[in-house]
C-alpha cells in the first residue's frame, strides 16, 4: 500500500521532462527534427493538465486533463501528418509496414501504443488521443455505460483495420509509395479521422456515454491492451481504508470495478483502465493513489 500521491510542482513537470528525453533519444537515432517538437509538446501539455487539475476542487478535477487532450490535438492530428505526410491511424501504419517503411508514424505508434503502455497503460487514451479530445467535451455525463455485449465489435473493427489496407494492396494494387510522393497519406489521415468522429459522436449521444466509441469500435484499444496488462503505473490503494462508498466505480468512464480492487487492497489491474485519475480524484477519503 502507498501513502498520499505526490502533489509537488516538480512531479507535475515529469511528463514534460520525459517528453524532452524521448525527443532527444529519437532525434539522436532517427535524425528527424519533428521529434524535437512533438514529444516535448505532448509532455508539456500533460504537465500543464496535471498542474491545472491540482489547483481545482475535487469535483472539478479532470478539466486540466481534458485541456491537455485539446492541447495535444494540433501536435498529433496536424503537425505530424502535415510535416511528414503520414497517416498515424492504424490503417496507415499497416500500409507503411506492408512496404517495409519504418516511418515516423510507425515510431509514434511504437512509443504511444506499444512501449508507452508498458509504463502507463492506456494513458494515451486519457491524455493524448485526438478522438477523445472531442468526445470528452461533449455535453454528456462524465461516465456513461455501454452494453457489454457490443464490446466484442472491436475485434471486427480490428480485423477490418488490418485486413482492408492489406486487401487494397494485394487485390487492388494500391501503390503506397506513390501515395507518399503525392502527399495523399496526409489526406487519408484527415478522411479516416473524419469517419472516426462521424461514428464516435453519434454513438456517444446514442448511449449517453462519451466513451462508447472507445468501448465498442476503436481497434487501437485492443492493441494497447496487451502491453497494458504489464503496465508499471496502476491505480493503487493507499494506507487509508476504503469505506466502500462506490464512488470510484460510479465515476469510472471505462466501467472498471474499481472499488472491488481497492477495498480488497489490490491494484486496479483491469486493462480497460485509461489512467484518467477520476477514481482517485473523487474518492472522499483518499484511498486511491
Ligand atoms: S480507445 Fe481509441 S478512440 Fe478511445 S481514446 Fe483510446 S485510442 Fe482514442
Ligand atoms: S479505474 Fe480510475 S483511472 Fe482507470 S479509467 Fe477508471 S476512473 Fe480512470
Ligand atoms: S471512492 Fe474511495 S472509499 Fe469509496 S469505494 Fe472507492 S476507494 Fe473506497
Amino acid at each position: 500500500m502507498r501513502t498520499a500521491t505526490d502533489t509537488s510542482p516538480r512531479s507535475a513537470a515529469i511528463p514534460g521532462l520525459i517528453g524532452i528525453g524521448v525527443a532527444l533519444l529519437l532525434y539522436a537515432i532517427f535524425r528527424w527534427w519533428g521529434f524535437l517538437v512533438l514529444f516535448p509538446w505532448i509532455g508539456s501539455a500533460i504537465s500543464v493538465g496535471i498542474l491545472i487539475d491540482r489547483r481545482l476542487a475535487r469535483n472539478r478535477k479532470g478539466i486540466g486533463r481534458r485541456i491537455a487532450l485539446l492541447l495535444n490535438v494540433p501536435a498529433l492530428l496536424l503537425f505530424v501528418p502535415i510535416a511528414n505526410n503520414e497517416n498515424l491511424q492504424l490503417e496507415g501504419i499497416v500500409l507503411l509496414l506492408s512496404i517495409g517503411f519504418f516511418g515516423k508514424g510507425v515510431i509514434h505508434y511504437a512509443v504511444a501504443k506499444v512501449f508507452g503502455p508498458l509504463v502507463w497503460g492506456q494513458g494515451f487514451c486519457s491524455w493524448g488521443c485526438w478522438t477523445a479530445a472531442i468526445l470528452e467535451w461533449l455535453p454528456l455525463p462524465e461516465a456513461g455505460r455501454t452494453p457489454k455485449r457490443l464490446k466484442s465489435l472491436r475485434y471486427l473493427a480490428l480485423a477490418l483495420s488490418i485486413g482492408l489496407p492489406l486487401a487494397l494492396i494485394l487485390a487492388a494494387g494500391f501503390d503506397v509509395r506513390q501515395q507518399y510522393f503525392r502527399k495523399q497519406e496526409m489526406l487519408w489521415m484527415f478522411a479516416g479521422n473524419g469517419v472516426y468522429y462521424l461514428l464516435a459522436v453519434p454513438l456517444a449521444f446514442w448511449f449517453k456515454d462519451r466513451r462508447a466509441f472507445c468501448k465498442i469500435i476503436c481497434p487501437v484499444a485492443l492493441i494497447m491492451k496487451v502491453p497494458t496488462a504489464f503496465r508499471r503505473l496502476r491505480m493503487r490503494p493507499t494506507a487509508v481504508d476504503c469505506v466502500q462508498c462506490g464512488v470510484c466505480t460510479l465515476v469510472c468512464p471505462m466501467e472498471v470495478q474499481v472499488m472491488d480492487a481497492i477495498a480488497a487492497g489490490r491494484d486496479v489491474g483491469d486493462t480497460e483502465c485509461i489512467h484518467c485519475g477520476a477514481c482517485r480524484n473523487r474518492c472522499p477519503v483518499g484511498a486511491i493513489c
